[in-house]
Parts: structure tokens; sequence; C-alpha cells
């Protein structure tokens, strides 16, 4: 075990002064509508131009464009402001609050700190057994030994080009042929318009993902956005075999964060 000086500290997203740690239900894919515990890490290596996660990685004095940017008022955020560095131990007695041993390891981009993230679930598990951990990821990053023999479940989002992401950042080959070989990974594909699909497919047929594993859900941070989407997107499900997910959360909430 490290030392308390050489452990390994979590990089959380910030949000009205505390790290976001937030009780709810898991809104997407396979766990959709599971009360879990939500942990959520700042830093992202993506820089998708929908992302309602912003906070996370859209820094002041950099140059990525966002859907927002000619919304009145929206400006990058002061990356010092944003950012909440914590022990694990604290962020462990925080999850541990909460009556739930569903864990979702959410972000920004979560398996950018896979040391910090293995001690977290180690330190629950010290705790309670009985802890399951999934991770929301965008596909890009291979798992260490440890820290795929800790998680439960992956929660793959592999970005289109709709994510206005470079090709050579958003797809890395080697990441995909693991997960699509995982019992433990599911693909949740975010599908703009029907433009997207073929990519999707495409993507399908070159790392062999089993119609199983294959969540397809509408981008959208509102209601009606979604709403606007959800009839066609469940009849390509009905006719590809594959499995719809809705933003139950953004159903519910909104675009509010940390719920
Ligand atoms: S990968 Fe996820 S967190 Fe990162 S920019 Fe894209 S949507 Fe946002």
């Amino acid at each position: 075990m490290p030392t308390k000086a050489t452990a390994p500290k979590l990089k959380l997203a910030r949000l009205h002064g505390r790290p976001e740690i937030f009780y709810s239900i898991q809104g997407e894919g396979k766990s959709l509508g599971w009360p879990s515990v939500f942990v959520r890490s700042s830093l992202c290596n993506l820089h998708c131009i929908w992302c309602d996660t912003d906070y996370t990685w859209n820094w002041i004095g950099t140059r990525f464009p966002h859907a927002n940017d000619n919304k009145p008022g929206y400006q990058k955020f002061d990356k010092k402001a944003w950012i909440e560095v914590c022990e694990v131990e604290a962020v462990a007695r925080e999850v541990m609050q909460h009556p739930c041993l569903n864990v979702i390891l959410t972000g920004g981009e979560p398996m950018l700190q896979q040391p910090a993230f293995t001690e977290l679930m180690v330190e629950l598990r010290r705790h309670n057994a009985g802890y399951r951990f999934e991770v929301e990821t965008n596909g890009t990053l291979m798992p260490n030994e440890n820290f795929d023999a800790a998680i439960d479940q992956y929660n793959v989002s592999p970005k289109l080009e709709n994510s206005n992401n470079p090709k050579k950042l958003r797809e890395k080959a080697s990441v995909y042929r693991f997960f699509a070989a995982s019992p433990k990974a599911h693909f949740k594909f975010v599908v703009a318009t029907p433009n997207d699909l073929e990519e999707v497919f495409e993507l399908i047929r070159l790392y062999n993902i089993g119609n199983d594993k294959i969540w397809l859900m509408p981008e959208g941070s509102g209601r009606q956005a979604l709403a606007r989407k959800r009839k066609w997107l469940v009849e390509v499900c009905k006719e590809q075999g594959f499995r719809y997910t809705d933003r139950l959360h953004v159903q519910i909430w909104g675009s509010k964060k940390g719920v």
C-alpha cells in the first residue's frame, strides 16, 4: 500500500465549492434506473463540442470550440476554480455516507486517473465487500491490470465525428478491441443525426462488437432535443437488434448539474 505521502490523489470536479460526489440514479445505458453514488473526475483527453460536463476540461486559454460558445454569458472555465484535489480516503468517507453500494466513476474521463480510482475501489471494498463499480469512459484509454481487476462494468461511449474530435484522438483501435472482447464492457453510442449511423455501423463491424453489447442514445442535454430524436432512434434499434437508452436524468432534472 502506498504511504499517505505517496498515495495518488483524485482530481475531482468541483461544484458549488465541493468535490462532485452525489447520490442519484444511473440515467443511461445498461444500468439505467439503478440508484448509484456518482464520483465525477475532472480532466478529459477529448473535447466534444456538445459535452455537458465541459467544466471538467474547457479551460480558459484553450482553443477548443464548444456548442455554447455563442450563447450569451457562456465562458470557458478557470481550471483552478473547478478542480478539487482530494485524498482517496476522504472521497471514500463521503461515498460511504450514502446508503448505496453501486458507485459510478464518471467525468470528464476517469480512466486518466486509474491509480487513484483503483485505490478508491480497494478502500471502499475494505469497508464493505459488496461495493460494485462502473466507469463511464470514452474508450480511448487502455485499463491497467489493477483497474481492470477492480472494476465491475465499463460503460464505453465511443465518440463519433459529431463530437468534433479528430479521428486519431477519438478512435484507438487496440482499446476498442479490448473492450469489444471484455465481458465487463458495453458500448453506448451517442447519435445526433441519422447521418451518424453509418459511422456507428462501421465501428461495430470493424471491431466486431456483439449486438448484446450495443446501446444507442440520442444526443441532447434538453428534453426537447431528446424527444425529437427518440422516435427515429428507437426504430433503428428495433431494425438492428440494438438496445435503446434514453437520458433519464435529463428527463427528470433537465440540464441541472450534480443530481
Ligand atoms: S469524452 Fe465525455 S467528458 Fe470528455 S469531452 Fe467528450 S463528452 Fe465530455
